[in-house]
């Protein structure tokens, strides 16, 4: 039986074992659904179907939670969790087996289950952070099934566009834009696919447990005190769902004044979409199909596509390809050299860890981003630049910089404890995929923002008065 799929292009397949997919009795095609959670425009889900159709193989989809839910970042959690809930839900319409499985390691936890049933194949998502990498590989070694990863994240696939940490936009730019007509396509329908899964494999075998799985997700987080103290606001609810409504207001009201708009915190340009891409519940890939039937013709650059497209595929790039995507030694070299260099200049603040938490600067502009991550989730993107940028000129040294910056953003914002969020810190501290600027004291040749900067681009009061409105 080869693996070989008509309906997902085989480059955004790779194989994490050199098992076969075996034509087994009673086998099931696994689906390990992590980062990406949702039904609808996921080639992972698509590439399992697929699988199991043409093999005749029934289908599972499978969670595994993490022991550490709820610790780190509960609002984002909850709101990863909810938006679960909605595709287990949506699962069960489907008559798609939806199971969750906790207690041990996520890995542990698929070989676990594979000493219980019979495993043809098992699917997962590519993901560029160590962790989850760490899990598959583990799985792939261990497991007798073939471990499939695909990459449902990225629209041209992370280890298809480049085999290196790429420079910069700029030279990820060219390749995405060269292999952009062979993977921004559309997705086959999920419906006709499940139907053709069960005419195969009579329906008996897509079992039906998810009032279990919606269940058992509910318990987990009842029994969390966090979670009850935790408000998502209106702005962000949960789910593919309402991942889907915000991504069709964006395009029919803000989409027009993006370019124009998108730097300025008192407006509401911005699409607010990354909690909803980061978590999974919707897909880049659809938001970029819709967004360039409008955008046809126009070049990437300077536009909410190469934002959604290069930008944010540049970060999956620099994290997959670099192992120190949380420390300094992920700087570019000129930076590191600079910040070395201007290590021991005076700080005319210094703060701590607390301090910038508790919005407890004497920069009124600083406060309110911060309160506005603590408050909503979420921090404009703008603010989110003159946020990080300020914390390096006010701690003792770019490493603590860094880890502050790190620590709050995957604290607090509900697109954290992503790769967008490693390579914008260390973006903003330490120059990565930027060029050297004039050196000046703490900053060196890293790109210098000002107060007075961001007076000249927006109303600053109006921003600070409209934060200090929600709290
Ligand atoms: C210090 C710092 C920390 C950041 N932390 C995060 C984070 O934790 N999670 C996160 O998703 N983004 C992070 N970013 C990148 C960027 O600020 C956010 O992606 C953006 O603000 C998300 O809001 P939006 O969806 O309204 O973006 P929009 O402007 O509407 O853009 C649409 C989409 O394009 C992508 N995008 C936009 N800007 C960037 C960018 N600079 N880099 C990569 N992708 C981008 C996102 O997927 C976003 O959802 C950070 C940037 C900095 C400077």
């Amino acid at each position: 039986m080869d693996n070989t799929s008509s309906l997902v292009n085989r480059k955004r397949v790779h194989p994490l074992n050199d098992k076969r997919v075996q034509p087994l009795k009673s086998g099931t095609i696994i689906y390990w659904m992590s980062r990406e959670k949702r039904l609808e425009d996921n080639w992972g889900l698509i590439y399992g179907l697929e699988l199991a159709w043409r093999h005749a193989q029934s289908f599972s989809i499978i969670y595994t939670l993490y022991n550490d839910i709820f610790k780190e970042n509960p609002r984002a959690d909850l709101f990863s969790i909810t938006g679960l809930i909605e595709t287990a839900e949506r699962a069960e319409e489907l008559g798609v087996d939806f199971t969750v499985l906790s207690g041990r390691e996520p890995a542990d936890l698929i070989l676990e289950y594979e000493s219980t049933h019979t495993v043809s194949a098992v699917i997962c998502d590519f993901h560029p952070l160590r962790f989850q990498q760490q899990e598959q590989i583990k799985l792939a070694a261990h497991s007798d099934a073939p471990v499939f990863e695909v990459d449902s994240h990225n629209i041209v696939p992370a280890r298809v566009v480049s085999d290196h940490q790429e420079f910069g936009a700029h030279t990820l730019r060219i390749k995405i834009e060269r292999l952009l007509p062979e993977f921004l396509t559309d997705f086959p329908n999920l419906f006709d696919l499940i139907s053709k899964v069960m005419l195969k494999k009579a329906p008996k075998v897509m079992k039906k447990n998810t009032e279990g799985t919606r269940e058992k997700l509910f318990r987990t987080m009842e029994s969390e005190e966090s979670c009850k103290r935790i408000i998502i606001g209106e702005e962000f609810q949960p789910g593919s769902r309402a991942g889907t409504n915000k991504l069709m207001d964006f395009i029919e009201n803000k989409l027009y004044a993006y370019a124009a708009d998108r730097n300025n915190p008192t407006l509401e340009a911005v699409s607010g979409l990354s909690p909803y891409f980061n978590s999974g519940q919707i897909s880049p890939q659809r938001a970029a199909l819709l967004i360039s039937i409008i955008y046809q013709g126009t070049p990437l650059k300077n536009g909410i596509l190469d934002e959604l497209i290069v930008r944010r595929e540049l970060s999956d790039n620099f994290c997959f390809y670099t192992s120190d995507y949380e420390n300094m030694a992920g700087f570019p070299n000129w930076a590191k050299q600079s910040l070395k260099e201007h290590r021991e200049d005076l700080r005319e603040y210094i703060y701590t860890l607390e301090e910038f938490e508790n919005s407890d600067t004497h920069d009124p502009l600083w406060n309110a981003a911060q309160k506005q991550l603590v408050l909503t989730g979420k921090m404009h993107g703008y603010m989110r630049m003159y946020w990080a940028k300020k914390i390096l000129e006010w701690t003792l040294s770019p490493e603590q910089a860094l880890k502050y910056a790190i620590t709050l953003n995957d604290r607090y914002a509900l697109d954290g404890r992503d790769p967008n969020g490693y390579a914008g810190c260390a973006w903003a501290i330490g120059g990565l995929h930027d060029r050297a600027w004039k050196s000046r004291p703490v900053f060196g040749k890293i790109r210098y923002m000002n107060y007075n900067g961001c007076k000249r681009k927006f109303d600053v009061v109006e921003y600070i008065n409209k934060i200090e409105s929600i709290s």
